[in-house]
């Protein structure tokens, strides 16, 4: 069947912008797809590690939320040492309130939301992780074929801080300001999702409790519980397909950076239901080169840097009135790391595996 769009109307910008948008729907996993553990041990057990550390956080959120809702007044204990950290939450007391003015529901989201999700920018147990992530894809090189269970025994080996792994050998001393960037990146993707989420109750509550006379807040409130639910499976997918492209991204990363020019990596986009793109490219043998080499050719190359940012999708763009195809160098390609967010692609190192480092050797 051939269904056609009509986008005549439309400038050249605007069709683009279209297209782009249908080539990028096609990037998008089917939803039950997202819980599927990551195909590669060297990225599984961190992502899991990861994904339950923030789905745990937005489980009691929403437990707290969701209850105060039900009964219509909350409690901002003050006397607790997290929370209502900011001036403008009352001193001293601790009475219920009610959810009657748009002070009260700014008061009570942003206490609720400095309560569940962590203040510091940068926990220590994120900090564990992507330094294991870094570790564990440093390994890919020397282990190409790394069973789930010996993957879990090294990883209950590596310290939580980058001292104590530098001090096993595990990184050497030049890796740690790469590593200390990856973690602030992670930190500052979920700071990103914590304020989505206090702005997404905040506007919900403003919107629905605006107007409602003070005899009908309780049947409102749990209204509302409802609406508030409803929320909750979006953001617990918005928080796991963040740990899927940080964690499966900087995994590839770390492997490209260790690689010596002219290493063979094959790129492996083995996993249920990988998009267009990615099938593309599976199973395609790409040389590793420096990033100043000049003329450098990305349909057989992959070096440090090698990004699809700013790159397209769809395989045409609009010029005039008509459809032209896109030079190869504005399309998608494969990338050091991943080809889209989400998506999970791995690469593994075709050249005959180097020693393995000391400390890894029994693990083998
Ligand atoms: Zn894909």
């Amino acid at each position: 069947m051939t269904l056609l769009i009509d986008i005549s109307a439309l400038t050249s910008m605007e069709t683009d912008h279209v297209l782009e948008s249908m080539f990028k729907a096609r990037h998008d996993p089917p939803e039950d797809d997202l819980w599927v553990p990551h195909q590669s041990p060297f990225a599984r057990d961190l992502i899991e590690r990861l994904t339950k550390l923030g789905l745990d956080v937005i489980h009691h959120y929403q437990h707290e939320l969701t209850r105060a809702l039900h009964d219509g007044y909350y409690t901002v204990d003050i006397k607790s040492d997290s929370g209502a950290k900011n001036d403008s939450a009352p001193k001293n007391d601790s009475s219920a309130r009610t959810f009657d003015t748009p002070e009260r529901i700014n008061e009570f989201i942003d206490w609720l939301t400095g309560k569940h999700w962590q203040q510091d920018y940068l926990t220590e147990e994120v900090a564990a992780i992507i330094l294991a992530a870094c570790v564990m894809g440093g390994l890919q090189r020397y282990i190409p074929n790394l069973t789930p269970d010996k993957a879990r025994k090294i990883l209950n080996k590596i310290p939580p801080t980058i001292p104590e792994a530098i001090k096993l050998n595990m990184i050497t001393p030049a890796r740690k300001n790469g590593i200390e960037y990856a973690q602030s990146r992670v930190a500052e993707q979920i700071v990103a999702l914590r304020e989505q989420t206090r702005h997404r109750f905040k506007s919900m509550l403003l919107r629905e409790f605006d107007g409602v006379p003070i005899a009908d807040l309780p049947k409102k409130a749990r209204a509302i519980e409802q609406l508030a639910r409803e929320e909750f499976p979006t953001l617990n997918r918005d928080y796991r397909r963040i740990v899927i492209t940080e964690i499966g991204g900087y995994i590839n990363r770390v492997l490209i950076a260790g690689c010596e020019e002219g290493t063979k990596l094959r790129r492996l986009e083995k996993y249920p239901k990988a998009c267009v793109h990615c099938r593309a490219i599976d199973d395609r043998i790409y040389t590793v080169v420096s990033p100043d080499k000049p003329d450098k050719d990305g349909e057989t190359e992959v070096w440090r840097g090698k990004t699809n940012i700013g790159r397209s999708a769809s395989p045409r763009k609009r010029v005039g009135d008509r459809l032209v195809d896109r030079s190869p160098d504005e399309r998608l390609w494969a990338a050091e790391d991943l080809m889209h967010p989400n998506c999970r692609g791995t690469w593994q190192v075709v050249n005959p595996p180097p020693a393995v480092p000391a400390w890894i050797e029994e693990e083998r």
